[in-house]
C-alpha cells in the first residue's frame, strides 16, 4: 500500500487525477481531473480504495495511519471553501460522503447528505441562510439517510413519520411543510433513529464523518454490490474508494437546483444535450426518479446563464475525455458546481453511433471506435423490433428510456419476477414498477423489460436498463400500480400479474397484449464499424447454421462460413421424421438402408440450399451426432408412441422394445458421436454422399462449394482412421457416377479431452480440427452440459468458478487442452503432410467476447457462433488483435 492514503482535490488543483481510476474510484478520480482541468468543483477529497482493502484486512477497521490524513484533508477543504469550518456552530460547512469503485456500480451504496448538521449547527445554518426551513429540512434528510445508510435503520420508518405528519397538517407535498413542522420532523426521526440503534444521533460532525466512511467500505461487501458485481462479472477490484465533498445546495429556492445529463443522448446516440434537472431539489430527487423532472433544454428558460456554462463544460469535457460523457451538477444560488463526470453507459445503438460520430469529429480514430464499443452491447442492435405494422395501438406513453420492443406477463416485485422465471424459465415477463432500486437488480435481470411510472431518464430503471440493452419506459403517470391487490391500471384498464402488456423503449409507448415482433438488420453506423472491425482482426467468424435461412442471416452479418451444421436438426424435419424412425426400428442393414434412401433426397436438398446460401464460403457439415433414442418418443409417452406406431406401421410394443433398447444411463457419454456410423455405416455413408451429390449440383450450376465434412466425438484415432477411408469411398464413388470432381475436406472435432490429447495422432488424419467447447468442457469437468442447474449458482456464488465455464471458456483447464490440442495438431500436420492445420471452434463459446480473446490469442483460424452473434464475434475478434 503507498504511503498516501487521502488525495485531495478542489479548487485548480488535485493530488491526484483522471488516470488513476484503481486508486481513487472512478468518481474521485473524474473530480481530480475537473479541477485540473478548471471546471467548478466543490473542493473535498477522495479516501483511496487501498484503504477499503486495508480497512478489510483489520477486520474492518480504518487503518491508524489514515486518520490523521482525513483529518488534514478536512482542513485543507474548508480553507479551500471559503474558510467555512466542518460543523461549524454558527455557519457550518456540510459534507456529503459517497463511495466510488473503479468501476461504476449504480446505486452500490446511497450518499449520505448534509453530513456536519447537529442540534446548534441546524440553528447557525438557519440564521446564516435566513431559511430556517431549508436547515431543517437538511438536517431530516441527514437523519434518514446517515440512520439507513451507515447505522441499518429502516428508510421506510422514516418515510412513515413524514406522512403520518403531513397527514396530522392536511398537507399533501413535502414541500408544504412549514419550519415547524420539519422541526417536528427532526425530533421524530430521531426518535426512530434511537429506537433503532439504541443511542442517540451523533452530534458530533467528526463521529458522523468517521462512520459514514466506515458506511461506505461496508457496502463494498453489502448485498447490492455483490449481486450487481455478479451480473456484471466484476473482478479484481481492490474496493471502494470514498469521497467527501464540500456541500453545495440545489434546494436553497428558486435560484437553486440539481441535474444530471449526458452529453449525447444515451439511448440513440444522437449528439444532443440530454437530460433532466429539478429547481429547489437536491441531486437524489433526480436520481431515485420521486419526482419527475424537467428536460435540460427547459433550463436555457428558467437559467439562461447557467444553461450556457453548462454547454461549454459539456463541450469541454467530451474534447478533453474523448467521450460521452455523464454529469451530475448543481445550481446554488445561481452559481453552478460540477459533481461528477464519468464516461455514461449507452445502449449499444449509442454506443455504435457516437464512436462512428466521433470518429467523424476526428475526436477520436477508427481503432479507439472499435475497442470503445462492447461487443455484447450490439446485442441491443440485434434485438427484434416490435412489428410497425401491428394493430395493437399504445394506451399510455412514458419516458423512452432505453430502447427496443418487448412484451411480457406483468409481475409487480423483482421477487414476484425471480420466483416466475424459477417456476417458468424462459416465460417472457415485464416487471412493472413505480420506480426500481439497487435491490431489484436480480428481477430486472431477469425481465424482458422495465415499465416504471415515474422517474425520468437517469432514473434508476432507465440507467440499469440501458446498461444492459434491456427495453425500458420510465416516468409513465397514466399507469397506476396497486402492488398488494396485483394489478395495473392503465388508462382506465385493469390488468393484473400475468397479463401481456408491450412496452416500445425507442418511442415510450405501452401498450396493452403483446405484440410481434420482427428480425433486425445490419445497415448504416453499425455496418460502418463492423468494416473498421474487419480491418484489424485475424480471425475469421462463421456461423452455427443447419437452415439455408439461418445462414442467409448470417451472412447478412458478415459470416465467411458455416462452421457447423448440426445434421441431426435436419432429421426433425417433418417431411423425414417418420423415415427416421423406421430406420432406428429395423433391426436389418437392409431395413435401415431402405429407410435412409427414404431420407437421402432431403438431405441432399438440405445441403444444396446451404451450399448455395453460402456461395463459395467454407461450410462445415457434421455428421449425425446425438444417441438415437432422441428421435423416438419418450418412455412414458404412449400416446406419442402410439402416433409413431400408426405412421410407419409398426406395433407400439415393438417401439417401446427399441426405446428400451436404446436407453442408455448417460446419454451424453454413450451411442453417439463418430460411434453411431462404426456400428451403423450405412447411415454415415448416406450422408457423405448427400453432401457431395449436393456439393456436384451446385458447382454444376457455375457457384463454387468447399465442403468439409465433420466426424464428431473422435477420442481415437482408429476411428477416424476407419471412418474416413469410408467416406473417401463413397465420395469417389459419388464423384465417378456424375463425372465431375469437387474440393472437399475431412476433419473432426475435438471435443473430448483425449482427442485434444493425443491430438498429434488424430492430426496425421483429420485436415481441420473444430474444438467442440461444449462437449470438451462437459467431459472435462464432469459437469453434465443439461444438469448444472442444481449446483452452478453455488459454484458462481462461492467464486468455486469465476463464471459459467458453458458460457465463456474455463481459460485455466479446457484452455489448456485446447491449447494442447492446437499446438500438437498443427506440429504433426506439418512435419507429416506439410499443411496448416485449420483450426475453429464450434461450442457455444465462439460468440463470447472473452472466449474470442482466447481463441484469437492461441491462435484458431476461425470461431463460429449463431448468426445472431457473428457482429459481436466480429467486433471482439478485433478488440482481440487491438489489444496489447
Ligand atoms: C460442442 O460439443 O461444442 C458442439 C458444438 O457440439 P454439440 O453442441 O452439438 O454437441
Ligand atoms: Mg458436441
Amino acid at each position: 500500500m503507498s504511503q498516501k492514503h487521502v488525495y485531495s482535490f478542489g479548487g485548480k488543483t488535485a493530488d491526484g487525477n483522471g488516470k488513476q481510476k484503481e486508486l481513487l474510484g472512478g468518481k474521485g478520480a473524474n473530480l481530480a481531473e475537473m479541477c485540473l482541468i478548471g471546471i467548478p468543483v466543490p473542493p473535498g477529497f477522495t479516501i483511496t480504495t487501498e484503504v477499503c482493502a486495508a480497512y478489510y484486512e483489520a477486520g474492518k477497521k480504518i487503518p491508524e495511519a489514515a486518520v490523521p490524513e482525513i483529518d488534514a484533508a478536512v482542513t485543507k477543504m474548508e480553507a479551500v471553501f471559503g474558510g467555512k469550518k466542518f460543523g461549524d456552530p454558527a455557519d457550518p460547512l456540510l459534507v456529503s460522503v459517497r463511495s466510488g469503485a473503479a468501476l461504476s456500480m449504480p446505486g452500490m451504496m446511497n450518499t449520505i447528505l448534509n453530513l456536519g448538521l447537529t442540534d446548534t449547527s441546524v440553528e447557525g445554518l438557519a440564521k446564516k441562510t435566513g431559511n430556517p426551513r431549508f436547515a431543517y429540512d437538511s438536517f431530516r434528510r441527514l437523519i434518514d439517510m446517515f440512520g439507513s445508510t451507515a447505522m441499518g435503520c429502516e428508510h421506510e420508518d422514516f418515510e412513515h413519520e413524514i406522512h403520518k405528519l403531513k397527514e396530522e397538517k392536511k398537507v399533501k407535498l413535502d414541500t408544504d411543510l412549514s419550519a415547524d413542522d420539519l422541526k417536528e420532523l427532526v425530533k421524530r426521526y430521531k426518535a426512530v433513529y434511537k429506537k433503532h440503534v439504541g443511542e442517540d444521533f451523533p452530534n458530533d460532525p467528526r463521529k458522523q464523518l468517521m462512520l459514514s466512511i466506515n458506511a461506505v467500505f461496508n457496502s463494498w461487501h453489502g448485498h447490492k454490490a455483490v449481486e450487481y458485481r455478479r451480473i456484471e462479472r466484476i473482478t479484481g477490484l481492490k474496493g471502494t474508494a470514498v469521497n467527501v465533498q464540500a456541500m453545495v445546495f440545489g434546494n436553497m429556492g428558486e435560484s437553486s437546483g440539481t441535474g444530471v445529463a449526458f452529453t449525447r443522448d444515451p439511448n440513440t446516440g444522437e449528439n444532443v444535450f440530454y437530460g433532466d434537472y429539478l429547481i429547489n431539489a437536491q441531486g437524489e430527487d433526480v436520481v431515485a426518479g420521486i419526482r419527475t423532472p424537467e428536460p435540460i433544454a427547459k433550463l436555457e428558460e428558467q437559467m439562461p446563464k447557467v444553461y450556457a456554462q453548462l454547454v461549454e463544460i459539456r463541450q469541454t469535457l467530451e474534447k478533453h475525455f474523448k467521450d460521452m460523457q455523464d454529469i451530475e451538477f448543481t445550481v446554488q444560488d445561481g452559481v453552478l458546481y460540477m459533481l461528477q463526470t464519468r464516461n455514461g453507459k449507452r445502449t449499444g445503438t449509442a454506443a455504435v453511433k457516437i464512436a462512428v460520430d466521433m470518429v467523424k469529429e476526428k475526436l477520436i480514430d477508427e481503432a479507439t471506435a472499435v475497442k470503445r464499443v462492447n461487443p455484447d452491447s450490439l446485442n441491443h442492435l440485434l434485438q427484434p423490433q416490435l412489428d410497425p405494422k401491428s394493430k395493437i395501438k399504445p394506451v399510455a406513453q412514458g419516458i423512452a428510456a432505453s430502447p427496443g420492443g418487448a412484451s411480457g406477463k406483468i409481475v409487480l416485485s423483482a421477487e414476484a419476477a425471480v420466483e416466475h422465471a424459477a417456476k417458468h424459465p424462459g416465460d417472457p415477463i415485464m416487471l412493472v414498477r413505480k420506480e426500481t432500486s439497487p435491490e431489484d437488480v436480480a428481477g430486472m435481470h431477469l425481465a424482458r423489460g422495465i415499465l416504471t411510472s415515474t422517474g425520468g431518464k437517469a432514473s434508476h430503471a432507465a440507467v440499469v436498463a440501458r446498461g444492459w440493452g434491456k427495453p425500458c419506459v420510465v416516468g409513465c403517470e397514466a399507469v397506476k400500480i396497486d402492488e398488494k391487490a396485483g394489478v395495473v391500471v392503465i388508462s382506465g384498464q385493469t390488468l393484473k400479474a400475468g397479463d401481456f402488456i408491450t412496452i416500445n423503449g425507442t418511442t415510450g409507448d405501452v401498450m396493452i397484449g403483446k405484440v410481434e415482433t420482427i428480425a433486425p438488420s445490419m445497415t448504416g453506423d453499425f455496418s460502418t464499424l463492423m468494416t473498421w472491425a474487419d480491418k484489424s482482426r485475424k480471425l475469421k467468424i462463421r456461423t452455427n447454421a443447419d437452415s439455408p435461412a439461418d445462414a442467409l442471416k448470417a451472412r447478412e452479418f458478415g459470416a465467411e462460413g458455416i462452421g457447423l451444421c448440426r445434421t441431426e436438426h435436419m432429421f426433425f424435419g417433418e417431411d423425414r421424421i417418420s423415415a427416421v424412425r423406421e430406420m432406428i426400428l429395423s433391426t436389418t442393414e437392409e431395413g435401415r438402408k431402405k429407410a435412409l434412401a427414404k431420407i437421402e433426397p432431403y438431405q441432399k436438398a438440405d445441403f444444396v440450399g446451404i451450399f448455395e446460401a453460402m456461395d463459395g464460403f467454407p461450410v462445415t457439415i457434421r455428421l449425425l451426432d446425438p444417441p438415437l433414442h432422441e428421435f423416438l418418443p419418450q418412455k412414458d409417452n404412449k400416446a406419442g408412441a402410439e402416433a409413431v406406431a400408426k405412421q410407419i406401421g409398426v406395433t407400439v410394443e415393438k417401439i417401446f422394445e427399441r426405446v428400451e433398447e436404446l436407453h442408455e444411463m448417460n446419454p451424453m457419454m454413450g451411442f453417439r458421436g463418430c460411434r453411431l456410423p462404426l456400428v451403423f455405416p450405412e447411415i454415415g455413408d448416406m450422408q457423405v454422399r448427400a453432401i457431395i451429390e449436393a456439393a456436384i449440383e451446385v458447382k454444376k450450376k457455375g457457384k463454387s462449394v468447399l465442403p468439409e465434412i465433420m466426424i464428431p466425438l473422435v477420442g481415437i484415432v482408429e476411428e477416424l482412421i476407419i471412418l474416413k477411408k469410408r467416406a473417401i469411398a463413397v465420395a469417389e464413388e459419388a464423384m465417378a457416377k456424375h463425372g465431375v470432381k469437387v474440393e472437399y475436406q475431412i476433419g473432426t472435432m475435438i471435443e473430448l479431452p483425449r482427442a485434444a490429447l493425443t491430438a498429434d495422432k488424430i492430426a496425421e488424419e483429420a485436415e481441420f480440427f473444430s474444438f467442440g467447447t461444449n462437449d470438451l468442457t462437459q467431459m472435462t469437468f464432469g459437469f453434465s452440459r443439461d444438469d448444472i442447474k442444481g449446483f452452478m449458482p453455488t459454484y458462481l456464488a462461492h467464486k468455486i468458478l469465476p463464471v459459467d465455464p458453458f458460457q465463456s471458456i474455463d481459460v485455466n483447464g479446457v484452455g489448456q487442452l485446447i491449447e494442447i490440442g492446437i499446438q500438437k495438431g498443427r506440429k504433426s500436420r506439418t512435419e507429416h503432410h506439410k499443411q496448416h492445420l485449420k483450426v475453429g471452434i464450434c461450442g457455444e463459446h465462439g460468440g463470447d467476447p472473452d472466449s474470442v480473446h482466447f481463441c484469437h490469442k492461441v491462435g484458431m483460424d476461425y470461431v463460429s457462433c449463431s448468426p445472431f452473434r457473428v457482429p459481436i464475434a466480429r467486433l471482439a475478434a478485433a478488440q482481440a488483435a487491438l489489444a496489447k
